[in-house]
């Protein structure tokens, strides 16, 4: 099965926003082993788009329309549809349900009814986070399906209607695929290359990464006429992998490191606090944001290395001048804990973003203070830029886990 993209918006061509849905849709149809041949961009030109639909359909059985959904004389994409089908738009029930669900309950104005309008014999894909309906339509042999532009409801709408329907359709052309991604961290794509490089060449489970921060996604993927075979071949293809690098593997599909820590450190009754320079409070966000981790999460603090601490504080809370960053990193860990009254304090100390700005040092150091041991540990950043803090926060998580893996 060959599939060809139109993205509709002259936003799009000026360059003014980056066409996510684009990366979202070429990675979905990989993953199911449909080609991709043609992605084209069209402005907002009814004309242009019926074109462009018509010469996709010429070359592919199945089309994805992206954006042009909306209710102004902008989103030609309905009307494209019809013209180059010459199908008539056609007021559909279901999509009127939609719109109005979506309206939520406020006057809903008369110009959202277009967004009602379906060409002649298609069926209504639901939009359950926006106002738009997509539309799938069957006709000469060819799918023709119409995603909204905004790219949460692009994606939940290809990943929770499109792919099943398709799949329920055409399932003698996708058989079963099915992918089980192994969470990866303390190591990088060079090294896993010596080491499994010679199971990237598999082709049935492949075996791919792909990089996520400062962490990587080990995504094994089989296909198979049936689900039973698939996952044997998946479990079988997991054994191997965690024989050569399993100490690198905190976890698997939607597992998050700061997930993974709030299960290990609530299952030893630990609850832990943060006391951060560099990462300004990205530690203790991405904490409380997992809802594994905010059951541990007692607290946390911001610090500035220059800017003198209030009165108020401990005076250990401050970093101390002239003591070596390892020192200074576990006092402010001890400090921290015992502040909070924690069982487990973690401290991330950096250079300045000046420092890192001009590349004249690179390296963070993380304390962690365990009630009976303190630690700290150097570790290197690979952006030092745009997302220091995020990164610097990243590490100091996987400093923890690596340390907690010891001890269990
Ligand atoms: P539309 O459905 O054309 O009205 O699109 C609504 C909004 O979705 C646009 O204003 C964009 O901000 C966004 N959008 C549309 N197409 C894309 C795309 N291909 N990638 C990312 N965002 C998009
Ligand atoms: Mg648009």
């Amino acid at each position: 099965m060959i599939a060809e993209a139109i993205f509709s918006g002259t936003e799009l061509l000026l360059g003014q926003i980056l066409n996510t849905n684009a990366q979202s849709l070429q990675q979905t149809l990989a993953s199911m082993g449909i080609d991709l041949y043609h992605m084209v961009t069209v402005g907002d030109n009814r004309q242009r788009c019926a074109d462009a639909i018509l010469q996709a359909a010429a070359r592919a059985d199945l089309i994805f329309i992206g954006g042009g959904l909306g209710p102004t004389v902008d989103d030609v994409s309905r009307e494209a549809l019809s013209e180059a089908l010459k199908l008539p738009l056609v007021h559909n029930e279901t999509a009127l349900k939609v719109v109005e669900r979506g309206w939520q309950g406020a006057d809903m104005p008369e110009a959202a009814l277009v967004q009602a309008l379906v060409p002649a014999g298609g069926e209504v894909l639901d939009n359950t986070i926006g106002i738009a309906p997509g539309i799938l339509l069957e006709q000469r042999g060819k799918t023709f399906i119409l995603l909204p532009g905004p790219p949460e409801e692009f994606e939940l709408m290809l990943a929770e209607q499109a792919i099943p329907s398709l799949q329920s359709r055409y399932a003698e052309e996708f058989g079963i695929i099915q992918t089980r991604v192994l969470k990866i961290c303390g190591t990088g794509e060079s090294y896993l290359m010596g080491v499994i490089g010679d199971l990237f060449k598999s082709s049935s489970p492949t075996v791919s990464t792909c990089v996520k921060g400062s962490f990587l996604d080990l995504s094994i993927t089989a296909k198979a006429e049936d689900e039973l075979v698939a996952r044997r071949a998946i479990e079988n293809m997991e054994k191997t992998l965690r024989k050569r690098i399993n100490q690198f593997i905190f976890g698997a599909d939607r597992d998050t490191l700061p997930g993974v820590i709030g299960r290990l450190l609530e299952r030893k009754g630990h609850s832990l606090a943060v006391a951060e320079e560099l990462s300004g409070g990205r530690l203790a966000n991405m904490l409380l944001n997992d809802p594994l981790s905010a059951r541990v999460f007692a607290g946390g603090m911001v610090l500035r290395e220059q800017v003198p601490v209030s009165q108020a504080l401990p005076a250990k809370l401050t970093r101390p001048a002239g003591v070596p960053e390892s020192e200074a990193a576990k006092g402010l860990a001890s400090s921290i804990r015992k502040l909070t009254g924690s069982s487990v304090g973690m401290s991330v100390l950096g250079p300045s973003l000046q420092e890192l700005q001009a590349g004249t040092r690179r390296m963070i150091t993380v304390g962690i203070d365990l009630e009976d041991e303190v630690y700290a540990e150097e570790t290197w950043l690979w952006d030092n830029k745009n997302q220091a803090d995020l990164c610097a926060a990243e590490m100091a998580l996987q400093s923890l886990w690596q340390l907690l893996q010891k001890l269990v």
